[in-house]
């Protein structure tokens, strides 16, 4: 049998959040390495597509206040690589004026000071011609949003990682996890062993998980994308200032609506029971550390979420307060069933 190489911490899976965790580890001068089962770039995860939704209009407070320390990162790596990763459109926000869901987005823009503009049915049509304000709805936009090149962010990232000394596998697929103070991790061609191992496999969370006598509850989907048609030609381009869109989730409506004025990508999503991540340790192996179920939301947040498993694998105290991203609340979740 060849001999394991060594690192010192082995990440698993190169979509955005594999590549932002390694990305912050070697920063760390940490020699890391990241696996990937597919031929780099690929279009069969989660993180692929030429555009996702950047913004700081949450109905939670504590995704408004990580994303504060998000649009830092993003702004940071675009210095680093002299690249351009993202474009300012706005968000315009909509739905029942009085709902619970359309008050809470309102009130954390509010709380945290972010920059909104708040739409009357009387100028809505000024700054959104081309859209009608259902009656009773309420309409804000969050001016610091926008759209994020996902896969050229995708690559900028994994750049960096390379330029600073981090070394990337694609074709390896992981087919073993050995747990232990030291991890080895077999693919379909080598055997590695690092100190620390961090998961972020997406849609393939569970399987790998189960090496690790793990399982999340996971759902994993397949996203339905629509495409809407301009009545005017061109007027949801986002030459013509059309902003990204969200409606809120009314009493009647079960469906997560939004859009980008941009078109493409369908892909997979892998949905946790309440929508929230999961961002946390092994609950018997402290030295594997697990990030999965960003519930079609996650993008915005990788660099944030790349320092977080950073940290908790380097065993430091987390910048923020991971409680909503435990894997111990789904234990509380099925006991209140
Ligand atoms: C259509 C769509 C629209 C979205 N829109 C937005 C948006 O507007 N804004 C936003 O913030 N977020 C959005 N999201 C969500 C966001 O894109 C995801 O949360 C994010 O991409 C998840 O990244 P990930 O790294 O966890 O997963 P992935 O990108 O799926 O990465 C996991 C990687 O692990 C690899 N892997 C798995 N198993 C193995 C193995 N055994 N060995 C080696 N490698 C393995 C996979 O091949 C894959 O590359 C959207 C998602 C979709 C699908």
């Amino acid at each position: 049998m060849s001999t394991a190489e060594v690192y010192d911490y082995i990440v698993i899976g190169a979509g955005v959040q594999g590549s932002f965790t390694a990305y912050q580890l070697v920063k760390r001068k940490k020699k890391t390495l990241l696996l990937e089962q597919f031929t780099l770039p690929h279009t069969r995860g989660s993180s692929h597509g030429q555009t996702r939704m950047i913004r700081k209009a949450y109905d939670q407070n504590f995704y408004t206040h990580m994303m504060e320390e998000g649009y830092e990162l993003w702004a940071q790596l675009e210095r680093e690589a002299g690249v351009k990763l993202f474009r300012r459109t706005g968000l315009l926000v909509m739905g029942p004026e009085n709902s619970r869901s359309y008050l809470d987005f309102k009130s954390t823009l509010e709380k945290n000071k972010i920059p909104m503009v708040v739409l009357t049915p009387d100028n809505f049509n000024q700054h959104i011609p081309n859209v009608i304000l259902a009656d009773g709805d309420g309409a804000l936009v969050d001016t610091t949003a926008g759209v994020l090149y996902a896969d050229r962010a995708l690559k900028v990232a994994q750049g960096q990682f390379h330029k600073l000394g981090g070394v990337i596998k694609d074709q390896e697929k992981v087919t073993d996890i050995k747990p232990g103070l030291t991890v080895t991790v077999s693919t379909s061609a080598g055997v590695y062993q690092a100190k620390g191992l961090v998961i972020t496999a997406g849609a393939w969370a569970n399987e790998l998980l189960a090496h690790v006598n793990l399982h999340l509850p996971l759902e994993v989907m397949r996203i339905n994308v629509c495409y809407w048609k301009e009545k005017v030609p061109d007027s949801y381009h986002v030459n013509k200032r059309f902003p990204c869109f969200l409606l809120t989730e009314g009493e009647e409506a079960k469906d997560h609506i939004y859009g980008l004025p941009s078109n493409e990508y369908p892909g997979l999503m892998k949905l946790t029971p309440d929508r929230h991540f999961v961002v946390d340790r092994h609950p018997a192996y402290g030295n594997i550390v697990i990030g999965t179920g960003f519930s079609g939301h996650g993008f915005k947040f990788g660099p944030v979420i790349g320092k977080l498993l950073c940290e908790l694998s380097l065993g430091e105290v987390p910048s923020y307060d991971l409680s909503p991203f435990q894997i111990s609340r789904f234990q509380t979740m099925k006991s209140s069933l």
